[in-house]
């Protein structure tokens, strides 16, 4: 008999389908799963003598879902910095993705994942690393949830650095290993999936072939698409062919198990097509506002949304981002159309927050389990502190709009995943952070030596510096 576990006293808002939300509400926890969400005194007086976690006064909400996440890239943070975007991935990124040690990629995915579980992240989806048995090592150890996949790259390109680019057979091989190994693994927190890394990297035969394998698997399909117009330009240079969204629809690859990131420069047509498919999209603002992809200004979210395509959030990663905080990610999702649009009724707090829960679980495919709280599904939430003073006055009168237009992933208290309390009061459980901060500024200062990189060496302008 498992043991259980009352989260009392708080204000739960539960995502479920109608909405609910119970104030002061509880959420009894057995095992890995929840057994029941309803008033607190209700629930408190059902299962006495029960271990407890107070929440008076705290907002309580399912675990936030980071969709679209390179977790190997910690240790990365400042090499991305005001460059353009094929600059930074051919003189950086990408040479730091191919460098990494196993060692390495494992202390930076536990970096990620600890600053993910800090800002009340439960659950993150990697599209695709060279690294993702240390991924899912890292995982599986910290406690958080995921979907790990392995980079498929197969189209030669200058720009490669050596160890990324490989043969179509072998691509798909690495991919299934993956599969096969992490699919379902510890506990069912880990999940894998097939990648096709971006359109300019994969050739046809790549995609065809992920996409019956990933069908008969009963896998997802992880890429990004169409991030910038630079990134549109080199699938044209590298492929040949038209723009990516009606190269993917010929090739049959369009369908209810592909995941798609950035989806920055959209027609009409495409859009449609995406919906018809049911394809999943995943919008990161805050990389598109520190790369400078257009996203924001330029980008269809908004028509994507109101098509009733399902769409999620991701940060993407430590370099590309600056900042893996859901909550704020989640604001720039809610604000930053209604600037590019001159409207603020555009988005909005409450649409960034279902991006984040229950329509960000199903857009990762795995909404029978997690994105709400409800009895039977798993045990990811979170007890968030509003006695800040961001969330003053009226901290629970609407406390999802506080939480992503006043507060921020720093108000994360106490996290589970899959009913194991993976932070509590602040403290993450299963990382020792002071040793583990000195072990990545170590590594991080050994990689950039070893590879030659350096942090803040260009780009961007001072204050001033266009003038006279
Ligand atoms: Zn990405």
């Amino acid at each position: 008999m498992s043991e259980a576990l009352l989260i009392k006293g708080g204000c739960v808002v539960t995502m479920d389908a109608a909405r609910r939300r119970f104030d002061p509400g509880a959420v009894l926890v057995e095992g890995s799963r929840i057994a029941a969400v309803g008033p607190s005194q209700e629930l408190a007086a059902a299962y006495p003598g029960v271990a407890s976690i107070e929440a008076a006064g705290a907002l309580v909400t399912p675990g936030l879902i980071d969709a679209h996440n390179h977790p190997i890239h910690y240790l990365s943070k400042g090499l991305a910095d005001d460059l353009e975007l094929s600059v930074r991935s051919y003189r950086n990124i990408w040479p730091f993705e191919a460098g990494l040690t196993p060692e390495e990629a494992h202390l930076s995915s536990l970096g990620t994942f600890a600053e993910m579980i800090r800002g009340g992240t439960t659950c993150f989806v990697d599209p695709g690393s060279p690294r993702p048995h240390e991924v899912a090592r890292a995982a599986a150890e910290i406690g958080i949830r995921g979907v790990v996949s392995r980079e498929a790259w197969d189209l030669p390109d200058e720009n490669a650095p050596a160890g990324l680019l490989e043969q179509t057979d072998a691509v798909l091989a690495a991919g299934e290993e993956v599969v096969e190994r992490w699919n379902g693994a510890a506990d069912g927190r880990l999940r894998a999936w097939l990648s096709l890394v971006r359109p300019s990297s994969v050739s046809d035969e790549l995609c065809r072939r992920t996409k019956r394998r990933a069908d008969e698997l009963g896998v997802g399909i992880h890429g990004h698409l169409v991030a910038s117009r630079t990134e549109d330009r080199d699938t044209q240079r590298v492929v040949g062919s038209g723009s990516a969204v009606p190269r993917y629809a010929e090739l049959g690859l369009l369908g209810p198990n592909l995941c798609l990131a950035h989806l920055g420069w959209l027609e009409d047509a495409e859009i449609e097509l995406l919906l018809e498919a049911g394809v999943k999209g995943v919008h990161c603002p805050s990389a598109s506002m520190l790369g400078g992809f257009g996203v924001i200004a330029h980008g269809r979210f908004p028509e994507l949304v109101e098509a009733g395509v399902p769409v999620a959030l991701g940060s993407d990663a430590a370099a590309i981002s600056r900042f893996l905080d859901m909550v704020r990610v989640g604001y720039l999702a809610a604000c930053g159309h209604k600037d590019a649009r001159i409207d603020p009724t555009v988005m909005g707090a409450d649409c960034a927050f279902e991006m984040l829960t229950s329509g960000g679980a199903r857009c990762v495919l795995w909404e029978d389990e997690i994105g709400s709280l409800e009895a039977g599904k798993a045990a990811d939430l979170v007890v968030w502190d509003t006695d800040g003073l961001e969330w003053h006055p009226n901290p629970l009168a609407n406390p999802i709009r506080n939480l992503i237009y006043s507060a921020s992933g720093r108000s994360a208290r106490t996290v589970l995943i899959d009913g194991n309390v993976v932070m509590r009061d602040r403290v993450i459980a299963n990382l020792d952070l002071d040793p583990f901060l000195a072990a990545a500024d170590a590594a991080a200062a050994a990689v950039r030596a070893r590879l030659g990189l350096e942090v803040g060496a260009e780009g961007g302008r001072a204050a001033g510096a266009t003038a006279g």
